[in-house]
């Protein structure tokens, strides 16, 4: 095949930054200091160690762990052979990751330590060809950074076209299902366009990370970009708010990216009142709306907030509210980025005026190529003009700034996490004592919303959340099991048999 003569790939941008900056700090990983020399040494070893494994161009590479340089690693290796990144939930159960797995059909899976015993039972069933795991040797597994130390560095990395996916990331857009959202080389050069307009393009930024890799918050708002600007990135293998607070001052953080509860749950710690936060240029929160009282709160502490809306399919810039506008504005998703369009439009996909409320649609150099292997959920959600569907109803003001209403889509989102109330219910109506079921999003003043199981029973049946979690817990991952349960006589339906889920929050919750 002719490869382009010019090249978006992204690794290959992220290597050529670690020629100009070589004795600089890349990555900060529990008191280990990796600089931009040493970050690409791996990665162009680890590139030859996966192309010697068989990965080509196109060919799908899993990462299955929590937050670490491993990670990252193999993100810049697999793209650097032009061949697609596949970050995995390790939330997930074996049964979900199973379906994710043999869906994008990986070729090479990495599987961080502690995670081998969720795949190890079902790795029959799984489509990989070679199996890695990233930290220690194990049984059956080859191991990463020993074979990686043995190979040669890569010399040359294949150059691909600004639309080549680079990344597939699982979500569910708008119904249950999981399904790859194709990201491409353009799409994440014009997130960080973005990302530099919005927070300045410094190397001495100091980016925190403590938001999951898998998700396209933690991977791509800041993450990515640091590794563009050449800055320093502190990254923490999950969240633990005392140990954010004590990095931020270990050392000097000027960005974080977060969703709300994140924030929420810092400013709860005793300590918070006293941790030094001086640094701190801007907290970049998305994923859902910034509680006035938590603007509040850090604003006391001369800290600001930089608000953004977006989602895995647009990678994920849509919106930003800059600190300027986060009291004129409150309450809203800010100004879409250049270089994107916004429009809200009706039932009929026409455009509705400012004020109006309709769906909000998104077209731009930053919208995903489309689904993996689901030409017709593609054209669903991406109309024949470009336009991106997101399933979010909002309106624009007469100075363009957007808000976020609700949603069309049936989504709960609890702690950051989105949770398709269509797969939870899928797994309840297993349940023998479930004549019907319902999974509506209650408010929450910890998660934001409470996933919520509304049930019917059958005659003479009985059940507690417990008992309904406990049934649930091996085929769901754990953010997905309900917080509350309610039970009714009957579910009320409409006469098509379609279940009134606005009256039931109503019943509910009397919104
Ligand atoms: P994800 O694909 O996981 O990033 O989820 C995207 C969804 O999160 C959007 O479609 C919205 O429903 C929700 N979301 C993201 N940012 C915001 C925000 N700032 N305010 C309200 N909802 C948001």
């Amino acid at each position: 095949m002719n490869r382009p003569e010019i090249d978006y790939n992204f690794a290959a941008a992220a290597l050529r930054r670690a020629d100009l900056n070589p004795d600089r700090i890349a990555v900060v990983f529990e008191e280990q200091e990796i600089t931009y020399a040493e970050f690409a040494d791996r990665v162009r070893r680890q590139a030859q160690l996966l192309r010697d494994a068989g990965v080509c161009v196109g060919d799908r590479v899993g990462y299955l762990g929590f937050n670490h340089p491993a990670l990252l690693e193999t993100l810049f290796a697999t793209q650097a052979l032009g061949a697609i990144f596949v970050p995995l939930n390790f939330r997930l159960t074996a049964e979900e990751l199973t379906f994710i797995i043999n869906d994008a059909g990986v070729h090479s899976l990495v599987v961080d330590d502690a995670l081998r015993p969720v795949v190890e039972p079902a790795l029959d069933k799984l489509c990989c060809r070679r199996y890695f795991s990233s930290e220690s040797e194990a049984d059956g597994w080859r191991h990463l950074s020993s074979e990686r130390a043995a190979c040669e560095p890569l010399t040359s990395t294949v150059a691909v076209d600004q639309h080549e996916t680079g990344l597939i990331m699982y979500t569910s857009g708008t119904t249950g299902l999981p399904k790859g959202a194709m990201l491409t080389h353009g799409n994440f050069v014009w997130n960080n366009i973005n990302a530099s307009m919005a927070f300045g393009a410094s190397r001495d930024n100091i980016i925190l990370t403590a938001a999951p890799l898998f998700h396209i918050g933690g991977l791509n708002v800041m993450t990515l970009h640091s590794f563009h600007l050449g800055s320093k990135l502190v990254l923490l293998r999950n969240f633990d708010p005392a140990a954010v607070l004590e990095n931020f001052e270990r050392y000097k953080v000027t960005h974080m990216f977060g969703a709300p509860a994140m924030y929420l749950f810092m400013a709860q710690l005793p300590q918070f009142a006293d941790t030094d936060l001086s640094s701190l240029d801007v907290l970049v929160c998305g994923a859902a709306p910034v509680p006035e009282s938590l603007i509040e709160t850090y604003g006391a502490r001369g800290v600001s907030f930089c608000q953004g809306y977006g989602l895995t399919e647009t990678a994920p810039f849509s919106a930003l509210l800059t600190p300027e506008h986060a009291v004129s504005k409150l309450g809203s998703a800010g100004q879409v980025p250049l270089y994107s369009g916004t429009r809200i439009v009706d039932a009929d996909n026409q455009p509705l005026p400012a004020g109006e409320k309709g769906e909000i649609c998104l077209r731009g150099p930053n919208i995903m190529k489309g689904y993996w292997n689901r030409p017709e959920a593609t054209a669903s959600a991406i109309d024949s003009e470009g336009w991106f569907h997101s399933g979010d109803i909002g309106y624009l003001d007469d100075e363009g700034f957007l808000y976020i209403c609700d949603r069309l889509k049936d989504m709960v989102i609890s702690g950051g996490e989105n949770v398709y109330p269509a797969e939870v219910e899928g797994v309840l109506y297993k349940h023998e004592a479930i004549a019907e079921v319902a999974v509506i999003g209650t408010p929450d003043e910890k998660w934001g919303e409470a996933v919520t199981a509304v049930v019917a029973l059958h005659e003479g049946a009985s059940l507690t959340l417990e008992g309904l979690r406990e049934f649930a817990d091996p085929f769901l991952a754990r953010y997905k099991l309900p917080l509350r349960m309610e039970v009714v006589e009957a579910l009320p339906r409409n006469p098509a048999g379609k279940v009134l889920k606005f009256v039931l929050k109503e019943q509910i919750v009397g919104e």
